[in-house]
């Protein structure tokens, strides 16, 4: 990366982003200076030739450039990070590796790139990784060139240089807009908000901050908003220029978007495109088998909008949306006996997805808990109309039952118990769903493990 030829930078959090930190700011002529307050990730820093720099000794921040800081360590709410806070104070600028693959790519001489790509960012409470797999699937279908990176796939210091990408796709989350000093994306996407997260980045203001910073003065040639919720509403409301102004196409599964603008909205199934009052365009998207339900029709209209502000076509589109086979753990169908079909949709984590997966299937056998967020499932009560039981696990169990009210539930600990009680319950028709408005972490590594799980009971018993 450029921009710090011959400085001394430190490197803070030696996971997979921040070793690729410090290799891509050596090979920028800087001086990584490396920490992790673990000995093993030290270790294995150090195993690949990095230069170690203790952040706990007093000079430590004496003539230091800046300081890179991994996704996941705090630096505001809750506790700061001390190595974080003494870098305030002495007036170090704290980036990461999104600010600085921008500030290089910036720079109109970069070359280490063949050819300028075309950066796509996508940020939202849910469906960024939906909508960023996506929008990569839909280029390659259409030959162009493409590489997907950031929260989804590869840190984007990982990113190959020499492929010819004419487009780089990034999924940010707010841990990464948070701090990253230059966000300069071509087109960036905003999905929707809702309440996740909000230790970290002081309520409500401070998370809708966080990922309004993508969309700064200065920002995208052209920004795509989901405009559901009041925030997106707002923030494509300050984007634009005029009534008829096409540097914001404004996304619904609400409604019918009216006015001289760049719509794209799905209703009944069908996705239209209207720009200046006109419908350009119309897609049926009942044959997009990979991604079922309501939420997912948002995904596929802000993946739309994104790919015809690069220039596709609306029928390239169509075909590559009706192809794509959806991503593991995100409503994902995972086996079928008697008429009864298995979802997994583990990465429901917050009541919003799991509302989301509540309203995509007709009849549910419902698998809930594990460690529920603050307030558990009471804001799940108007979605409870397609749930003929729940079946709940984990840590939180006894809350959510408390607060199921009429719906049939039953108190099953386990994944084992949940998925066999639901299998043996279930009629033709119905869903049992993994949906669990709850982390995992009570019982497994991630949400990718409590997947696996049942998907791996769900494929001994329908085998
Ligand atoms: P993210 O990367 O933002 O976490 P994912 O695409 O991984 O988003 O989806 C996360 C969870 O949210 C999954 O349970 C998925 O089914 C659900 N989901 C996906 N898209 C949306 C959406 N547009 N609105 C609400 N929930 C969604």
């Amino acid at each position: 990366v450029r921009g710090y030829e011959g400085k001394r930078v430190a490197v803070l959090g030696l996971g997979r982003s921040g070793l690729a930190a410090a290799k891509a700011l050596e090979a920028g002529g800087a001086e990584a200076l490396c920490w992790d307050d673990g000995a093993e990730a030290r270790e294995r820093a150090e195993g690949q030739g990095l230069i170690l720099h203790d952040l706990t000794r007093r000079d430590a921040f004496d003539d230091l450039a800046a300081l890179i800081a991994s996704p996941g360590i705090p630096h505001l709410y809750p506790e700061t990070n001390r190595h974080i806070a003494r870098a305030y104070e002495a007036g170090v600028p704290v980036d990461n590796d999104i600010g600085l693959f921008f500030r290089s790519f910036a720079t109109p001489d970069w070359d280490e790139f063949e050819t300028t790509p075309k950066v796509v960012a996508i940020t939202g409470s849910n469906g960024k990784s939906t909508t960023s797999a996506l929008i990569y699937h839909i280029l390659s279908e259409a030959g162009r060139p493409t590489q997907l990176a950031g929260n989804i796939g590869r840190g984007v210091l990982d990113l190959d240089p020499a492929h010819d990408s004419e487009v780089v796709v990034l999924e940010l989350s707010s841990y990464q807009t948070d701090l990253a000093r230059a966000l300069t994306p071509d087109i960036a996407v905003f999905t929707n908000l809702s309440p996740d997260h909000l230790d970290r980045h002081a309520g409500i203001g401070g998370y809708f901050a966080a990922k309004r910073r993508l969309f700064a003065e200065g920002g995208p040639d052209r920004a795509v908003i989901g405009v559901d919720e009041p925030e997106g509403l707002f923030l494509a409301g300050q984007l634009s220029e005029g009534p008829g102004d096409d540097r914001v196409i404004r996304v619904s599964v609400d409604r019918k978007l009216a006015g001289p603008g760049w719509h794209v909205f799905a209703r009944k199934g069908f996705l239209s495109e209207y720009r200046k009052g006109r419908q350009v365009a119309s897609i049926d998207l009942r044959p997009m088998k990979g991604l079922p339900g309501s939420h997912n029709h948002q995904n596929a209209c802000a993946a739309f909008a994104a790919c015809r502000a690069l220039g596709l076509a609306p029928r390239q589109i169509e075909a590559a949306l009706a192809s794509f086979a959806g991503l593991p753990h995100r409503s994902q169908l995972v086996g079928e006996k008697g008429g009864v079909t298995f979802v997994n949709d583990s990465k429901a984590t917050n009541v919003d997805s799991a509302a989301a997966a509540l309203q995509a299937f007709e009849r549910i056998r419902w698998i809930a808990g594990g460690l529920g967020k603050d307030g558990g499932i009471a804001a799940l009560a108007p979605h409870l109309g397609h749930v003929a039981k729940a079946y709940l696990i984990g840590h939180s169990a006894r809350e959510f039952a408390l607060q199921l009210g009429d719906t049939p539930h039953e108190i099953c600990e386990t994944m084992e118990r949940a998925v066999a009680s639901a299998a043996s319950e279930a009629e033709p028709g119905e869903t049992v769903l993994l949906a669990p408005a709850a982390a995992s972490f009570d019982q497994y590594a991630d949400f990718e493990a409590r997947g696996d799980d049942f998907t791996r009971l769900v494929r001994a018993l329908t085998a």
